[in-house]
């Protein structure tokens, strides 16, 4: 979750650019960091599934789909086993299912990982987390006796359940805070201390593995009493990831956007996001104002996309079909300005490239900068149904005008 109640272009791209990795694997950080977990196994097929839980022992298991997304309890990617036919049952319901939440789109995503776990004795759930809060300059530790739910849905409906620790850096986080933390949420005496070594086990993972993002939810207590993680969600800041090998070692393509990939390999800065205008710009700063501009004029990006210095007939090309590979675009807008490349040349590439890729939806195009008239009168005399935006305001309205009619 993020702090800031604005979903701005910097706070929706700062969170996708951040590195995600499957539960087993933040499980795995936690360990290493004191923090008690069930134990369990990653499988990636039906037999090793019943295997792991042969191994594993005990007479209940979870079959957990491992996908980069929250929610899969709900959409049917967990569930308790008592046997190892069961086990079995699920593994195969399970693998190669198109897992729908709240966080996939409906297309879902495919699931070809799962988690063999032993199951835990749950007493009551409670969520814990900590995420880089820009306000303060500290890690924030969040806490909620609401576990198992979606954190930014207490923060909505009962805030005053969200205790909040914004941790002093040098000193970290503080034995009396951490205790302080549990007691609040109501975690009881007995447990406190575990609860204790849970919360800065995590602040610690949390510093040495640069994460943007850590959740527990979520953080158990069983029936003797202890105190478990039953989920894991990290996620890392990529400007760090040169110094994590480690990390960047748990990447997982298969969970990544084709349509992201293909894009690094044209040098185009692209991001998926689940409007329906498409946005081809010139700068990240402009591209970033233009995603804005479309929101405040109640419009939604399908993504943000720079092409960078040079916006070139096959840059743009490669970035008309791109962004139509996506379902969900009604209507694109072509926001450049037009500095060492001018706009003749830029308006010549835009024609030549709507042309190529037969442009099925409307286009608006704002250009600005050197030889502007011009670059306007080669989109006029086009014959192509081309949108003309005066000014990033006009070309706004215009598109968010179009994608709705
Ligand atoms: P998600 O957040 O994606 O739905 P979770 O890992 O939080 O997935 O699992 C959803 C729910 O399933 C948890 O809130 C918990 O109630 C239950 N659960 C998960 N793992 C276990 C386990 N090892 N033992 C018992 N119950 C579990
Ligand atoms: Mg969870």
């Amino acid at each position: 979750m993020r702090l800031r109640a604005d979903d701005g272009a910097l706070s929706i791209l700062a969170n996708k650019f951040d590195m995600k990795i499957h539960e087993y694997q933040g499980k795995d950080i936690l360990r290493q960091f004191g923090v008690a977990t069930p134990r369990g196994i990653a499988c990636f097929s039906v037999d090793e599934a019943v295997a792991a839980a042969q191994q594993l022992g005990g007479s209940v298991w979870v079959v957990k789909a491992q996908i980069h997304a929250g929610g899969r309890g709900k959409g049917g990617g967990v569930k308790v086993a008592k046997s190892p036919d069961e086990v079995r049952q699920y593994a195969q319901q399970i693998l190669g299912m198109h897992l729908v939440t709240h966080q996939t789109g409906l297309e879902g995503q495919l699931v070809r990982r799962l988690l063999i776990e032993e199951g835990a004795a749950i007493v009551k759930e409670f969520y814990v987390g900590m995420v880089v809060d820009r306000a303060s300059q500290r890690v924030a530790l969040l806490a909620s006796s609401e576990g198992g739910m979606e954190i930014e849905e207490v923060a909505k409906h009962s805030p005053e359940k969200i205790h909040t620790v914004r941790i002093d850096p040098v000193a970290g986080l503080a034995d009396s805070d951490a205790a302080q933390v549990a007691r609040n949420i109501g975690i009881p005496d007995a447990a406190n201390a575990d609860a204790v070594k849970v919360l800065q086990g995590l602040y610690r993972a949390f510093v040495e593995k640069d994460a943007m993002l850590a959740e527990i939810n979520p953080l158990v207590l069983t029936a003797d009493n202890r105190v478990l993680a039953l989920d894991a969600k990290f996620n890392f800041d990529s400007n760090a990831l040169y110094r994590h090998p480690e990390i960047v070692a748990l990447r997982d393509l298969d969970e990544e956007d084709p349509a992201e990939i293909e894009a690094s390999k044209f040098d185009l800065s692209y991001i998926s996001l689940d409007g329906d205008i498409g946005c081809l710009v010139n700068g990240a700063g402009l591209a970033m104002a233009t995603m804005d501009i479309i929101k405040l004029y109640g419009g939604n990006p399908a993504n943000f996309l720079d092409v960078g210095g040079g916006a070139t007939k096959e840059k743009v090309t490669e970035a008309f079909k791109l962004m139509l590979k996506n379902p969900h675009l009604k209507a694109i807008l072509v926001n450049i300005f037009g500095g060492i490349m001018k706009c003749d040349v830029i308006a010549e590439g835009v024609v030549a490239a709507a042309r190529e890729v037969s442009l099925n939806v409307p286009l608006v195009v704002r250009l600005e900068g050197t030889n502007v008239d011009l670059g306007k009168k080669i989109l006029a005399e086009s014959g192509l149904p081309i949108i003309s935006g005066n000014d990033m305001a006009d070309a706004a309205q215009k598109v968010v005008a179009a994608a709705k009619g």
